[in-house]
């Protein structure tokens, strides 16, 4: 697979930037690839691991002659570290972030973008509940979706970034800004939030029935417990950030969860049935479609889920 950038500098060395740096070394993607992050235990785990080829001890170093520059911390640290780093930034390089919201990421870095820099914000659609630099994997983009937010960025800065994302495996898709955040916030935002109310209701429910809850959660509990294990800093700074889509969201949510609940107040198993029916009918469209397996137990027997 060709070069697309001669060095990229990745900025935070959490789960995606891991797992980009792997994905670029198996296509060869990049020349060279830097790094910095925030704390020395992650700049050391990086470097025994031969995560990078150099890691850097602050952010402004290691962007230094960077073609390619990825913002890969959470979303509400996405400002100060793009103004700790505009001075330092090549004429004419790109800066793509990978935060899972768009709008306030796009209100806190755009202003520090220097004049002949671009600005490409992308949403890889892909992760895992695990964090840190020893969690990413190459393959972690493989067939996933990576969702583009060009705005009125330079179309051949874009393209390049598309193909980018393309040579780590990723599927790309240009997208409005809002309408980013609002189907975020229906595919996988609110999902989470529903997931961590879930546990917290079984943990208050775990004083009454002890260890039941654990001992019986393959009936489904367990996958809710999966996603509630999500890293809480990026999953705060998400809701902070993405609040009226999520708001308007949980909105919807509560409406049919109330539906649902005077179903079974009232016996109404008909529009239960039917509710179950539509839902399996789109569960089979996400399977047709490559985004999971249909193998039963989720496809997690024995496998990275
Ligand atoms: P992660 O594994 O927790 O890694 C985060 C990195 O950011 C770490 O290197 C951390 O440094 C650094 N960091 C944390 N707070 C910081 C701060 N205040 N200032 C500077 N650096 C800071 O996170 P991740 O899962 O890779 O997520 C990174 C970004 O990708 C987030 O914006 C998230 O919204 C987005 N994203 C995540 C997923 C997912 O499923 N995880 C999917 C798509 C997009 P230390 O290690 O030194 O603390």
């Amino acid at each position: 697979m060709a070069q697309v950038y001669g060095r990229v500098a990745l900025i935070g060395l959490g789960l995606i930037a891991s797992s980009m740096f792997w994905a670029m070394k198996r296509g060869g993607v990049a020349g060279e690839v830097t790094g910095y992050a925030r704390s020395e235990a992650t700049r050391e785990t990086a470097r025994r691991i031969g995560l990078c080829d150099r890691v850097f001890d602050s952010a402004e170093e290691a962007v230094e002659g960077a073609d390619l520059v990825v913002l890969c911390v959470p979303v509400g640290a996405m400002g100060p570290v793009a103004e700790a780093i505009a001075p330092h930034l090549k004429p004419g390089a790109t800066v793509i972030d990978v935060g899972s919201v768009k709008q306030s990421v796009i209100d806190a870095v755009g202003p520090h973008i220097p004049e002949g820099v671009h600005f490409v914000p992308t949403h890889p659609m892909a992760g895992t509940e695990h964090s840190g630099p020893e969690s990413g994997f190459a393959e972690l983009f493989d067939n996933r979706w990576c969702l583009v937010v060009p705005g009125d960025a330079d179309e051949a800065a874009v393209a390049a970034v598309e193909a980018y994302w393309q040579a780590l495996g990723a599927n790309t898709e240009r997208m409005e800004v809002g309408h980013h955040d609002l189907v975020c916030a229906v595919v996988s935002h609110v999902p989470h939030l529903i997931a961590y109310t879930m546990v917290g209701v079984a943990d208050d429910l775990r004083r009454v029935s002890d260890q039941e809850v654990i001992k019986f959660s393959a009936a489904g509990f367990r996958d809710f417990t999966r996603i509630a294990a999500s890293d809480p800093t990026m999953w705060r700074d998400v809701f902070l950030s993405n609040k009226d889509a999520a708001l308007e969201i949980l909105g919807r949510f509560t409406e049919e969860l109330f539906a649902l609940q005077r179903a079974i107040r009232t016996g109404d198993g008909d529009l239960l049935f039917d509710y179950f029916t539509h839902t399996r009918a789109i569960r089979r469209g996400i399977v047709q479609a490559g985004q999971d397996t249909d193998k039963p137990d989720f496809g997690r027997i024995g496998g990275r889920a």
